[in-house]
């Protein structure tokens, strides 16, 4: 296949170095060659410093713009949590698993195991797992461990019940796991339908998967009854922690009543992510659960020694390769130890604050179909724009030409033409203040001039994708492929 490159000149070079006067080393035998044409773009080093420079310009991160990305939780993550995440670098995760080789890895078994401990101790459980991979990943363990519950007791279960404003990896997971799935409606006031609820609990429901605050941002004040009526069932409740952020050092889902939640921390603690980037969502347990957690567990020997395992006959097995995304644990481990106490009880303050500051600037423009306080995010409607037949998706767009990253939309699902803001506690007041502006100006749009809203974005390489090919379908080859 001929291969183009559009600014590619024959014979241009970047840095020529001197010709060898070593004798050169034989040719790597022909069978380890690669077979496919491997022409190379022919660049100066200045074109080719441009081009990288101006196509990671094209990207949008936290690190270049405000990044209100409802449910994800995109905030600010400190560059010194990358340098301490170094510090383990030398922690091969073959090293514990070597006969006596325990013993050359007790810094990274430590902070394995203190990260449990840290983890426990703000979601009130009594001991955790840092295996899962992701937030679903983590519900999925955390169903598996449920049914290993209820299979040890012998225990019929047959049901998993979510509220229909739950994040779609509840429902997946716990389907993965073998359940059927009953969904309970949301009620006028935005919280799970008690009644419903109420009425659809029997005996033969496993478990209810919780998210608090829910993804309408709002938190539940029959929260502590609905994991009462549960357990009263014999079903345990499952917390969706994965945006921990609103409750972080005020309410631990362990004291609520909750006996299995899990967290995101590349969301809640400092850790970046994005783009399917690396994650990590560990499951916390009460006591009942605990010889179902996946092995080997980090575990303080008598003589202080941190030590693997893999003794539990009861155990769900492994989960994941080695012990996790460790890089991801070591950088909010350093999260934790960097805010402390109450550094930690501040984020969650000035998360929810700032998402009221956020919603009380902005709802006299927009719709707010659950108008109430809120935790750490907030959910509009374009409804009112949507007589100019201005939808969420122009206002999202908008917002790129005006240098954000477009909040959430169409999610929750149960929202008509959802706008989800999240503006997270790393934000300063003039950030915000700027966005709202940027807001108001295109709600007035709406009126004056849709289309305004409706060519948007103008600024970016390409403009309007078809999204669901752009997910679904998605074709990253240079060449036709
Ligand atoms: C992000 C999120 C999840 C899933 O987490 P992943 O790491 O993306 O798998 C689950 N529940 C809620 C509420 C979330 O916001």
């Amino acid at each position: 296949m001929e291969l183009i490159y559009e600014k590619s000149v024959a014979g241009r070079r970047g840095v020529r170095l001197p010709a060898s006067d070593v004798p050169p080393a034989a040719e790597l035998p022909s069978q380890y060659l690669r077979s496919v044409d491997t022409t190379l773009p022919e660049l100066s080093e200045l074109d080719v410093v441009r081009h990288f420079t101006q196509l990671s310009r094209r990207n949008i991160g936290v690190d270049s713009t405000f990044y209100p990305l409802g449910s994800c939780t995109m905030k600010y993550n400190a560059k010194a949590l990358e340098e301490a995440a170094r510090l383990f670098a030398p922690f091969h995760p073959v090293t514990p698993l070597l006969p006596g080789g325990e013993r050359h890895a007790q810094g990274g078994l430590a902070m394995l195991h203190q990260m449990g401990g840290f983890l426990a101790e703000i979601t009130g459980m009594d001991e955790v797992t840092c295996q899962p991979l992701a937030g679903a990943h983590g519900e999925m363990t955390g169903i598996m461990l449920i049914a290993a519950y209820h299979k040890a007791k012998g225990n019929r279960k047959k049901y998993v019940i979510v509220p229909d404003s739950s994040h779609g990896t509840n429902p997946a997971s716990a389907a993965m796991v073998g359940y059927e799935i009953i969904t309970i409606p949301t009620a006028p006031y935005g919280d799970m339908d008690l009644d419903a609820f109420r009425a659809a609990l029997t005996d033969e429901v496993a478990a209810v998967m919780m998210t608090c605050p829910n993804t309408l941002g709002l938190f539940n004040p029959h929260i502590k009854e609905i994991c009462d009526l549960a357990h009263a069932k014999g079903a345990l409740v499952y917390y969706d922690g994965a945006n921990l952020n609103a409750i972080l050092g005020q309410v631990r889902p362990g004291d609520v009543g909750f006996d299995v939640v899990h967290v995101n921390l590349h969301k809640t603690f400092g850790t970046p992510h994005g783009s399917g980037g690396p994650g990590s969502g560990p499951v916390g347990v009460k006591k009942e659960l605990i010889p179902f957690l996946p092995v080997p567990r980090v575990v303080k020997a008598a003589d202080n020694r941190f030590t693997l395992m893999t003794d539990a006959p009861q155990s769900i097995g492994r989960t994941a390769n080695y012990f996790g995304n460790f890089g991801v644990m070591a950088k909010a481990y350093a999260y934790i130890l960097m805010l402390g106490r109450e550094g930690l009880i501040e984020v969650s303050e000035l998360a929810v604050l700032n998402a009221n500051y956020v919603m009380s600037r902005l709802k006299d423009l927009y719709e707010l179909p659950y108008d109430q306080t809120c935790m750490h995010e907030c959910v509009f409607s374009a409804s009112r724009q949507l007589q100019h037949d201005v939808h969420a998706i122009d206002i999202a767009k908008f917002l790129i030409d005006k240098g954000y990253h477009p909040p959430t939309v169409y999610f929750p699902l149960i929202v008509r033409e959802a706008i989800m803001i999240e503006p997270t506690e790393t934000e300063s007041k003039e950030t915000l203040d700027a966005f709202i502006a940027v807001m108001r100006e295109a709600a007035l749009l709406a009126g004056t001039d849709p289309d305004a809203l409706k060519k948007a974005p103008l600024t970016t390489p390409v403009g309007r994708l078809d999204e669901t090919k752009a997910a679904r379908e998605q074709n990253v080859c240079y060449f036709g492929c």
